[in-house]
């Protein structure tokens, strides 16, 4: 049973330890985005950080471990923050408290450099919850973006690796090496495209759990998981490339223990707040964001589908699903690529060839693009460039 009360409080766990040294809290600026509230920390490096929320007066009020203030943080007033005010706490700690002028609900997440930001950042949401409150009325000032639009965030997930070789090829080809090498490829495609950028969970021959492919993903803030395998068959006739995407079985069982799961983790599944939620309005929100993660998923399987069909015959002609876990995060639109069949011999063939492995990640890539030509996520890069050119269309 979860209890969750009205004022959850939530710490955000970094994956590694934080370094000891004090971090700078740099500045802070305040960005009005559709009617939310977005207030960016500037910081010296990572912070390890807890947020909550207090009324009469509302108040949000932010923890930073071992940190100070470089200066005096200052904001000018929006409709949403009246003010804001800092002290040191407990010696080395530092509480940031926002004054708000409503009661909001407030999330937070921190930024890793190259995350579209150059530095580290911390980064609070306040969407103000009264309901029948006219929009506030944002100036054409307010409205100018002073916010810094980010990178899309791929995650390139090669199969399998170090102990685990997966298949292997009758002249004995290994598929954790072609595929490691076709991440390779992408990788470096992707972050040469603007807009983009990329990263691994494995980068070397070494092994990843597939629980731990998905915490690397959802820590970095992936925006898309694509993973890439060869398939193989006890048969050497089977050959082509499949696509595959989340079963709705698997989507369904992974949320109820996500959900299970969530008072150790972040207090967020699937982008819902879930820190003032019950227990059944948060499972009904976590579904309805988990069915737009499946459909977002199944787009993407085409548009690679789609591309791939270009390089290689597809084994397939329709995006399959599977219950993979590696496909389970329930807010990041994922899919997974059987490349080839390595029991093929004429497609084993294929996957050492460094042509073919260029030829792959090319085609990956356009399936990519052509996924966020259409569905990249707001406040990215290549979303302002999307609206931009329908507007003037
Ligand atoms: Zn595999």
């Amino acid at each position: 049973m979860l209890g969750i009360s009205g004022m959850a409080a939530m710490t955000i766990i970094s994956p590694s330890a934080f370094a000891r040294s004090e971090v700078e809290v740099r500045g802070v600026s305040l960005h009005e985005v559709g009617g939310k509230t977005r207030v960016v920390f500037d910081l010296s490096g990572p912070v390890q950080h807890s947020i909550f929320t207090l009324s009469h007066p509302d108040r949000v009020v932010i923890d930073f471990d071992n940190a100070r203030a470089a200066g005096a943080l200052s904001v000018r007033p929006t409709p949403l923050v009246a003010d804001i005010r800092h002290a040191v706490r407990d010696r080395s700690d530092l509480r940031v408290v926002l004054d708000l002028k409503a009661d909001a609900d407030a999330s937070s997440f921190l930024v890793h450099p190259g995350q579209g930001a150059r530095h580290y950042q911390v980064v609070v949401d306040l969407a103000s919850v009264s309901v029948g409150q006219p929009e506030p009325v944002i100036t054409a000032a307010q409205a100018q973006p002073q916010r810094a639009l980010r990178d899309v965030v791929v995650c390139i997930d090669p199969g399998h690796g170090g102990k685990d070789p997966g298949a292997i090829g009758k002249r004995g080809t290994y598929e954790k090496t072609v595929v490691l090498d076709m991440a390779h490829r992408l990788h470096r495609l992707i972050n040469k495209e603007p807009g983009m950028s990329a990263f691994m969970t494995r980068t070397g021959d070494y092994f990843v759990t597939l629980r731990g492919r998905l915490v690397k993903a959802r820590q970095r803030r992936a925006d898309l998981f694509v993973s890439i395998h060869a398939d193989a068959s006890p048969y050497r006739y089977p050959k082509g490339s499949t696509v595959y995407v989340l079963s709705e079985h698997g989507a369904s069982s992974e949320a109820a223990r996500l959900l299970a799961e969530r008072q150790n983790s972040v207090d967020r599944v699937a982008g819902v707040n879930l820190s003032n939620k019950d227990n059944l309005v948060a499972s009904v929100l976590v579904d309805l964001a988990q069915s737009a993660t499946r459909e977002a998923s199944f787009t993407l399987g085409d548009t690679l589908k789609g591309s791939i069909d270009r390089v290689i015959r597809m084994h397939s002609n329709t995006v399959e699903r599977a219950a993979f876990v590696v496909l389970k995060s329930p807010d990041i639109p994922s899919a997974l690529i059987e490349t080839a069949f390595i029991s093929n011999p004429a497609e084993e063939r294929l996957l050492r060839t460094p042509r073919f492995r260029s030829e792959m990640a090319g085609a990956l890539l356009g399936g990519i693009k052509d996924y966020f030509a259409h569905h990249a996520p707001p406040g990215t890069v290549l979303a302002e460039r999307g609206r931009v050119l329908s507007e003037f269309s």
